[in-house]
């Protein structure tokens, strides 16, 4: 009988076009804050939509005030084990893509390709304008955040400054969507890491590649709704997990 850790590895041993997914549980390990959890951030504060930070200045500076939380932790996280781990995997040569839930951009700070990561709900890592379409590194913004700007405006056009996320009541990419949804229909093994795997249409991502044949492994610390459809449930930490894995493909090959 093998361990799940060991099915684990023959999947990946066997797999030609590997499509991993990940939630905020990969960067809870790095001390980023699950936002949608309890204690969390929108469990204290009631989240500003989109339309209410169109509209209201007082709701942009009440938005960026909150943001100020997630740019302070922000400042010091550095990927961790699972991040390094699923970089490392991509070396094996058979990575399809990367979708993530999460807007750290800690997986591109551990080496892996940029052009490989489709980032659903957007990077808190940059700035949009949302009159020019400017977009810029978020430490521009936390500096004049930090100076006292409640809402900072475009420099070039005075426009409503954003952070380059989808925030509530604001609809995804669709061209990211349409990509997402092109790499699901395409990979033979899909890992959802650190996801609850609920907030949609994000969680369908997986249930479309397993209904499409792929294998499915869901690591996660939590339940999820598609535990019953995978083909492996593995309730543990990703950066232990992944390192394991890891070492085992390393001595068979
Ligand atoms: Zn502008």
């Amino acid at each position: 009988m093998l361990t799940a850790i060991e099915k684990l590895a023959q999947f990946i041993l066997h797999a030609k076009e590997i499509l991993i997914f990940t939630g905020a549980g990969i960067s809870t390990e790095s001390g980023i804050s699950d936002y949608r959890s309890k204690g969390g951030l929108w469990d204290r504060f009631q989240p500003v939509t989109f339309q209410e930070f169109l509209v209201s200045q007082e709701k942009r500076e009440q938005y960026w005030r909150q943001k100020m939380e997630l740019y302070e932790s922000l400042e010091n996280a550095q990927p961790n084990a699972g991040h390094k781990a699923i970089a490392e995997l991509e070396q094996l040569g058979k990575l399809k893509g990367i979708i993530t839930q999460n807007i750290d951009g800690l997986q591109q700070l551990a080496g892996s390709d940029p052009n490989k990561i489709l980032e659903l709900h957007g990077s808190t890592r940059e700035t949009i304008c949302l009159s020019c379409g400017e977009i810029k590194p978020w430490q521009e913004v936390y500096e004049r955040l930090k100076s006292g700007d409640g809402a900072p405006l475009c420099y070039r056009c005075k426009g409503i400054l954003k952070p380059n996320t989808i925030s509530f009541g604001q609809p995804l990419n669709p061209e990211v969507l349409a990509k997402a949804i092109e790499w699901a229909g395409d990979c033979d093994l899909l890992l959802a890491l650190g996801s609850t795997l609920v907030v949609e249409p994000a969680a369908s991502i997986p249930r479309m590649a397993k209904q499409q044949d792929a294998k499915l492994v869901i690591v996660t610390l939590s339940e999820t709704p598609l535990d019953a459809f995978a083909d492996i449930k593995i309730e543990n930490g990703i950066g232990k997990i992944l390192s394991e894995v890891l070492n085992l493909i390393k001595a068979k090959r």
